[in-house]
């Protein structure tokens, strides 16, 4: 039998292109998601099922579409991963309010657009799951970090909401709470306090963050329970990390 829709947000770097290439492995249908397509066409990937669409999640009609495209060529969407995600480290005392309002446009918003999208074909079926990309930064504060944290805290607290409401239904609700991996997240950061702060940090850890291929088997392991058992959380970090 053929296998389910796998739709992935920001799958042109970092968590979201190991964790396309680990489905894509596993022989199942993919809808890849990023603003840079080209990024995504350059993948090691077998191409013969997978879209590529040029989506910016916090736009709920572009999302929309693009996952109408693939449905309409591989069926329902059987699991969601909302991944994408930006970092912009600052001190609350000077970092710019712009920086604070794309963070949880895309790391709250781009969530709840995802999830809106795809959950009543859901809960109609009773059968699909939406992988959350959460942080340790949405469990414990980090100083440098005010919105961020917000933005994280907010995906746990509208996760295990969403999970409640549509648990009943069969419909596994699920996060990943992964600690630091040195991904593209961190080059979009504008401040150079913070940065030297960051750096500092990862010494006390030996240097070692951890390996992003980790994080995709993560999502894959809790994708692979049976639709009965929903791993709700799980949290992910280099040993050495505090
Ligand atoms: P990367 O910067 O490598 O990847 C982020 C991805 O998000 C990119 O593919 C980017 O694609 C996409 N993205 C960002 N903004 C948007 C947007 N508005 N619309 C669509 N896509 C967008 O970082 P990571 O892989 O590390 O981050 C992935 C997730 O993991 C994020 O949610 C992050 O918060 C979380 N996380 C990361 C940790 C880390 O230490 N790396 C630790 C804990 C959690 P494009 O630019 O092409 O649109």
């Amino acid at each position: 039998m053929s296998k389910p829709l796998i739709v992935i947000t920001g799958a042109s770097s970092g968590f979201g292109a190991e964790i396309a290439k680990l489905f894509n492995a596993a022989g199942y249908p993919e809808l890849l998601l990023g603003r840079r397509t080209e990024k995504i066409a350059a993948l090691p990937l077998n191409f013969d099922q997978v879209m590529i669409e040029s989506v910016d999640v916090t736009d709920y009609a572009q999302f929309q579409t693009a996952i109408q495209k693939a449905e309409a060529q591989y069926g329902p969407t059987d699991l969601l991963v909302n991944n994408a995600g930006v970092m912009l480290l600052g001190n609350v005392q000077t970092q710019s309010p712009s920086e604070w309002q794309q963070m949880l446009d895309t790391n709250v918003m781009g969530v709840l657009n995802g999830t809106q999208i795809v959950l009543s074909a859901m809960v109609a079926r009773e059968h699909g799951t939406i992988i959350n990309m959460s942080s340790l930064a949405g469990k414990k504060t980090f100083v440098n970090h005010a919105a961020y944290v917000a933005s994280k805290f907010g995906v746990h607290g509208l996760s295990e909401t969403i999970r409640e409401e549509v648990s009943s239904k069969n419909v596994r609700i699920s996060m990943v709470a992964p600690g630091a991996a040195e991904t593209e997240l961190l080059t979009h950061v504008t401040d150079q306090h913070a940065l030297t702060d960051y750096s500092a940090w990862k010494e006390t850890m030996g240097g070692i963050t951890l390996d992003p291929v980790h994080v995709a088997e993560t999502v894959k392991f809790i994708y692979d329970m049976p639709q009965e058992v929903n791993i709700r959380e799980i949290d992910i970090a280099a040993t050495r990390q505090d």
